[in-house]
């Protein structure tokens, strides 16, 4: 058809870490393959990589083991600057009735399942920009536009951007919670806010932080501390929205000392070291992650609850799960956009996402916002995981994203290409 400018075998939409590293996996598996796979990809706001001395920004996530697998296996790790990423060995979790010291609160040691630490904390930006550099180094096309408009035939998909149309067998839609590309195929998504706002900052505690990703559960929402690698902490407060305006409204000295109130003093005095930023929290789920010739995957296809640190682990087991089902595909002489991967993808996430967005939804309303007699016993149950170490391990290795059914990439890191 006249007009179009590419023939892609997959095109990604946003190169955010999820889309990056899909694109980065199927490119890298297939570059020096006898029959490749062009993979193309659409981010109109590439972010340029963290100089290696500039400050860390407020925007972390704790990233799990799987995902660093994931990341190796992009070819990503490699450009993660380890100076700016803080490997954190303990979690403690502990409801706003018990001191964080006290024997009842819940510690997660990464030793308890053999291990040396549970995962890393790092800025997201860190690891977008290093799984792009992965798919450019690897040979991939990063078109700097903005998809439009999508038209799904039966033997391709067409996709306008600004400034004009693109053609794909496979379409990826990994452009986040408002994904224009599920709304474009008619890709239902169940929507609801939490009424809550997360307030993100870096503060400097005085006392040191312990490796130690802390977690305190409150009437009014959660408030974690995560360790970062210059010896600050990143702030992650998830309140509801009228108390966000008015932490929001304090000036910097009010500030820090709610936070000290709000921690029960666990680092001691806290002083802010950016500027604080607060994000809207709502749960997204598709009900369907695929259409035609299209599959969804990070928060484009689901967003929970940030209080579990899962929304951009969860989203990377997806664009492995997709490249493990495409490139089976591909390699067996089939059409990568062909229904029978996508609905092996679609399964496969559906059966190991939805269990886990309902008890994360769980966590926040029992044990986030405790006061009726259902968040008591789920109090209690915290104390009963504490006492026994199998619960405990399987908390750990949730924590470490090594359960369920994984994609070999999660599994195997850069031993999956051999
Ligand atoms: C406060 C907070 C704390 C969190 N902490 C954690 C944590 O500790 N651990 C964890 O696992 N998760 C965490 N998360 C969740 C995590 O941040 C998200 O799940 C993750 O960023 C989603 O990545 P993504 O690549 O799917 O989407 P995004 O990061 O949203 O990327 C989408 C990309 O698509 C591009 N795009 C959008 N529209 C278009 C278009 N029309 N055309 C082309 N491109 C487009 C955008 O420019 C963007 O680059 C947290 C979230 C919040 C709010």
């Amino acid at each position: 058809m006249s007009g179009v400018r590419t023939d892609w075998d997959v095109l990604v939409i946003g190169g955010g870490p999820v889309g990056a590293c899909a694109a980065a996996l199927l490119q890298r598996a297939t570059a020096k393959a006898r029959r490749s796979l062009t993979v193309g990809l659409l981010e109109p706001a590439r972010p340029t990589p963290p100089a290696p001395d500039a400050p860390l920004d407020a925007r972390v996530s704790a990233w799990s083991r799987a995902s660093e697998r994931i990341l190796r296996a992009a070819g990503a790790w490699e450009h993660m600057a380890p100076q700016r990423m803080e490997p954190y060995e303990r979690m403690c979790v502990w409801p706003e009735t018990l001191s964080a010291r006290s024997p009842q609160a819940l510690m997660f040691d990464a030793a308890y399942a053999g291990e040396a630490n549970l995962g890393v904390i790092a800025e997201n930006r860190l690891a977008q920009c290093a799984a792009l550099e992965a798919f450019a180094a690897s040979g991939g096309t990063i078109l700097p536009e903005t998809l439009s408009a999508v038209t799904i035939g039966e033997q391709a998909v067409q996709v306008r951007t600004g400034s004009g149309i693109e053609r794909c067998r496979l379409l990826i839609g990994a452009d986040g919670a408002h994904s224009r590309v599920r709304e474009a195929v008619g890709l239902f998504a169940h929507a609801h806010s939490y009424g809550q706002k997360a307030i993100v900052a870096n503060v400097r505690t005085e006392r040191p932080h312990e490796h130690t990703a802390w977690q305190r559960f409150l009437r009014t929402g959660t408030l974690a501390f995560l360790p970062l690698a210059d010896g600050s902490s990143s702030i992650v407060w998830s309140v509801d929205e009228a108390v966000a305006g008015e932490l929001l409204g304090m000036d910097g000295p009010a500030f820090e000392q709610a936070l000290l109130t709000a921690s029960d003093g666990v680092l001691g005095t806290v002083r802010l070291c950016t500027e604080r930023a607060a994000l809207p929290l709502r749960r997204v789920q598709a009900e369907r992650f695929t259409a035609a010739r299209c599959a969804l995957i990070g928060d484009a296809a689901h967003v929970v609850h940030p209080l579990a640190g899962q929304g951009v682990n969860l989203g990377l087991l997806d664009a492995a799960a997709l490249a493990e089902c495409v490139l089976r595909a591909h390699r067996a002489g089939e059409d990568p956009g062909a229904m029978s991967p996508l609905r092996r993808y679609e399964r496969w996430r559906k059966s190991e996402l939805v269990p886990l967005a309902l008890a994360i939804d769980a966590f926040n309303r029992f044990l986030a916002h405790g006061a009726g007699p259902l968040s008591r016993l789920a109090q209690r149950g915290l104390s009963w995981v504490n006492r026994s170490d199998e619960v405990k391990r399987f908390f750990i290795t949730r924590a470490l994203g090594l359960a369920g059914e994984l994609p070999e990439a999660a599994r195997r890191g850069d031993a999956w290409l051999s």
